[in-house]
Parts: structure tokens; C-alpha cells; sequence
């Protein structure tokens, strides 16, 4: 079991719920800009947001945006540990920082002591692709976790210990075994993220296959999908791959439909779009199928809750395995959303 870590008003490790983060990509020092894709990710379900911190206007702008959203937000900062301190003064719920790369061991030492004091935890983000030269010779994810431990001992060593750890790589296989690695080395609770993923399509089957797998094995306990492409398709995305494996905290509607073939009678993807979007609006536990026709289609769609199996002109409603209805094509949708409604 991994240490607890507060994140403001959210705790990770420990086993409680995985929290979904993401990150914005305006510019921070655009205080109403940054806010509104805050509000964006907030609306779609994420927990935690991160915006980076290149320089002293984004700094200050942090101030606002804190007290502008619900949401804990993490300061990204590289290399300048003014940058961090400045960072906290504006209230933020975290910082991400590596301390072996902010020069002489006293300013670790100043930092350490600073976040201690304000009761600010410090992610260590290890990337693949920015590795020390030492470790050079070493496999990619050995290097990684020897490098994470390295950053982790430095805080240590000044008295800290409310630390998060990340060892990205762009690579999903190092990614994974980086990680196994380090959950047998500590017990900080591990923020999981296949880094610089791609672009969507690319992004999602990258970060399913490394988080999804990390997940099986009981490692993680947050999570960033990395996506090329609007933040709030990321925390979409880590839900989906949070339902997927069974450990998404809450309740939610599933639409399993058909990959659809010759016997399909009706439109499965027209109408199972549909009802994925209406699911979507739902603060209710349901499966929902949708199966092209009725020879394969109730039987495979078993465990459901409501369904419809098409048929020439006619489909059946069903209900937990029984046909409840008998319904004209054209009324498939409002008779699966009347039946959703009802449950
Ligand atoms: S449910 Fe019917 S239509 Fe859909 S893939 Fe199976 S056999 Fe084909």
C-alpha cells in the first residue's frame, strides 16, 4: 500500500480512488484564458489540473487562478526553485519539481523546508527523454527509477517526504516496467502517464496499454493521460480507461454495441453514438446494449441492463435477457431512453 499524499481537498494513495489529472495549455499569465479550460476540465470530471510555470508571470498569475477554481492546481516547474516558492506563496496544492536539477544542495535545502512548512507536497517527474548523462549505459526504465530515487533521496535528506512520483517515457514498455520497478523500491504514491503519447488515436491506445496495464497490477494512484490535443479529451480518456478496468469511482452508463456484419438490420453506430451521449448526461449505473440483429444480439448483449436487438423493420427492447417491447425502427432511441429513464 502506497503513502497518502493531500492534494488540497484530495487525498491520493493509500487506496483511495485514483485521481484523474490533467494539464492546461494556455498560457498561465492568461489568467481568464487558463480559468476557462480549468472550468472545461473541471465540468468533464477531473480532479487535479496542472499548468506550468516557465517564468515570473506565470507565477503571479497562479495567484488568481487558485482562488479562481475548486480544482487543487500543481505548479510545473523546472530548474528554478524561486519560480517553486513564488508558486506556493499563491497558494497552489503542489508543486512538480526535481531537486537534483535546481542547482547547489542548499537550495533544495531552502525548498524543502519551505514546502514542508506550508504543508505542499512535491511531485518528482522523471522523463525518459531528459535523463542525465550518468545514467547513460543503464536500460531506459532502470535509469529512470534510479533517477526518480535519486531526486526522492535528495528531499529526504533535508526532511521531506510528502512526495508523488512519475517515470514517463515516451515509450509504453519502458514506461510500464520503470514503474514495476519503482513500486518494489517505495511506497510514495505513483502518478502514472505514458508522456508525450501523441496525437489522439496514437495518444489513447499508447496511454490505455501503459496506464491499463500499470492499473492491473495495482499500480497507480493518479493518473495523466498525455494527448496532443484538447486536455478535456484527456480526462475523458482516463475515465474510459478507468471504467474499463473496473476502478472508476462512481456511477456510470456503459454502451456495449455490435462491430455489426451482414445480419445487421439497423443503424448500430448511428443510434449507439446516440445513446453513448445521452449515457454521458447520466449520474446512473447502467449497461446499455446495441446489437444489429436479434439471432446473435441478445445473447451476446447478456449482463446488460436495457437493449435493443435490430430487426428487418421491427426491433426488440429488452430488459435484463427478456423482450419487454417491440418497437418500429425510427423509435429505437426514445424507447431505449424511455426505458433508461424508468430504471
Ligand atoms: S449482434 Fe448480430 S449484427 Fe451484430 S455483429 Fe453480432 S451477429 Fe452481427
Amino acid at each position: 500500500m502506497t503513502k497518502k499524499v493531500k492534494i488540497g481537498n484530495i487525498v491520493i494513495g493509500g487506496g483511495e480512488k485514483i485521481a484523474i489529472q490533467s494539464m492546461t495549455n494556455t498560457k498561465t499569465s492568461d489568467v481568464d484564458g487558463t480559468l476557462a479550460q480549468l472550468a472545461a476540465l473541471e465540468a468533464a470530471g477531473c480532479d487535479i489540473a496542472r499548468c506550468s510555470v516557465p517564468d515570473e508571470k506565470s507565477a503571479i498569475a497562479l495567484k488568481s487562478i487558485v482562488k479562481g477554481t475548486k480544482m487543487p492546481i500543481v505548479a510545473d516547474i523546472h530548474f528554478d526553485y524561486r519560480l517553486a516558492v513564488a508558486a506556493a506563496d499563491a497558494g497552489v496544492a503542489k508543486i512538480r519539481i526535481n531537486p537534483g536539477n535546481i542547482g547547489d544542495e542548499s537550495k533544495v535545502e531552502y525548498l524543502a523546508k519551505y514546502l514542508k512548512e506550508r504543508g505542499i507536497p512535491v511531485r518528482i517527474g522523471v522523463n525518459g527523454g531528459s535523463l542525465d548523462k550518468k545514467y547513460e549505459g543503464q536500460p531506459l526504465y532502470e535509469a529512470m527509477c534510479n533517477s526518480a530515487l535519486e531526486h526522492v533521496a535528495l528531499l529526504e535528506k533535508h526532511g521531506f517526504d510528502d512526495i508523488v512520483i512519475s517515470v514517463k517515457s515516451s515509450d509504453v514498455v519502458n514506461t510500464v516496467k520503470a514503474y514495476r520497478l519503482l513500486s518494489q523500491k517505495c511506497d510514495y504514491p505513483l502518478h502514472v502517464g505514458v508522456t508525450e503519447a501523441g496525437i489522439y488515436e496514437k495518444g489513447l491506445i499508447k496511454s490505455a496499454i501503459g496506464i491499463g496495464a500499470l492499473l492491473c497490477d495495482g499500480i497507480g494512484d493518479t493518473v495523466r493521460v498525455s494527448l496532443t490535443d484538447d486536455p478535456v479529451k484527456e480526462v475523458y480518456a482516463a475515465k474510459e480507461i478507468l471504467k474499463a478496468i473496473g476502478r472508476y469511482d462512481g456511477a456510470y452508463a456503459e454502451v456495449v454495441s455490435c462491430p455489426t456484419c451482414a445480419r445487421t438490420c439497423i443503424d448500430v453506430q448511428g443510434i449507439a453514438t446516440r445513446v453513448e451521449e445521452y449515457a454521458r448526461t447520466l449520474d446512473k449505473s447502467v449497461r446499455i446494449a446495441v446489437m444489429g440483429c436479434v439471432v446473435n444480439g441478445i445473447g451476446e448483449s447478456k449482463g446488460c441492463d436495457i437493449g435493443v436487438a435490430g430487426g428487418k423493420d421491427k426491433s426488440v427492447i429488452f430488459r435484463e435477457g427478456k423482450i419487454i417491447a417491440t418497437v418500429p425502427n425510427e423509435n429505437i432511441f426514445d424507447e431505449l431512453k424511455k426505458q433508461i429513464d424508468v430504471l
